[in-house]
């Protein structure tokens, strides 16, 4: 995965975002003008642009406009201020995948950037060649093929999709009931013993002790917990 680049000129921002992204697991790079942003857009690779509208020099929409005109597809995330109904209008009209209105909640950020992320077919294809370490397993969610220790496990579809699911929620519970709907959806709705069985099997091969869980931990009435 790319990073995240964040364009804000407010320092304290600017930094709050940066630790909580970094908290999450995004790598991330900075720019605090418009025009050392643009630049930065226009000649690296990023899975994400946060893009405050207000910067020195060059405004978000102005980036957003000539960005797109220069054929970048990367997903943009408006950074709007209270009550400026226009900027989301134009945001979007200018080529922004989304926007935000400060001030915002680290979580209403969090589930943009991910909704943003899921939707982007850039953000697919690099995640196709991407082996994810999780403990003690190298995981590849697209082929479904998982590594310990450099010997191949053996997964089934099924074990592979909850991790995937749970990965893609990490840090955050995941809760039985999410993992039914997502997984099983209307097919045949299993047990929770038969969940807990699944969460078995991928804690042997993630775990050090799978009898003492560290990285899928068991939120006790409610669900599961990926911690990375
Ligand atoms: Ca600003």
């Amino acid at each position: 995965m790319y990073p995240i680049l964040i364009v804000e000129d407010e320092p304290s921002m600017q930094m709050g975002l940066k630790d909580n992204l970094e908290f999450e697991g995004y790598q991330v790079d900075l720019a605090d003008d418009g025009e050392v942003a643009l630049e930065k857009i226009l000649e690296n690779k990023y899975s994400l642009v946060l893009l405050d509208v207000m910067l020195p020099k060059l405004s978000g929409f102005d980036i957003c406009k000539m960005a797109r005109k220069k054929g970048i597809v990367t997903p943009i995330i408006l950074l709007t201020a209270r009550g400026e109904e226009i900027d989301k209008v134009l945001g979007l009209e200018f080529g922004a995948d989304d926007y935000i209105t400060k001030p915002f909640s680290l979580r209403e950020l969090l589930a943009r950037i991910r909704a943003v992320l899921r939707r982007s077919p850039n953000m697919e294809q690099v995640t196709k060649e991407e082996k994810v370490q999780i403990g003690n397993l190298a995981i590849n969610f697209t082929s479904f093929e998982g590594f310990v220790n450099g010997d191949e496990a053996k997964m089934s579809h099924k074990e592979v999709e909850i991790l995937n699911y749970l990965w893609e929620n990490k840090n955050h519970i995941v809760s039985r009931d999410d993992l039914l709907d997502k997984i099983w959806g209307t097919e045949y709705q299993p047990t929770s013993r038969t969940i807990d069985n699944f969460i078995l099997k991928l804690r042997q091969k993630i775990e050090v002790d799978s009898n003492h869980a560290k990285i899928i931990l068991t939120v006790h009435g409610v669900g599961y917990r990926l911690v990375v």
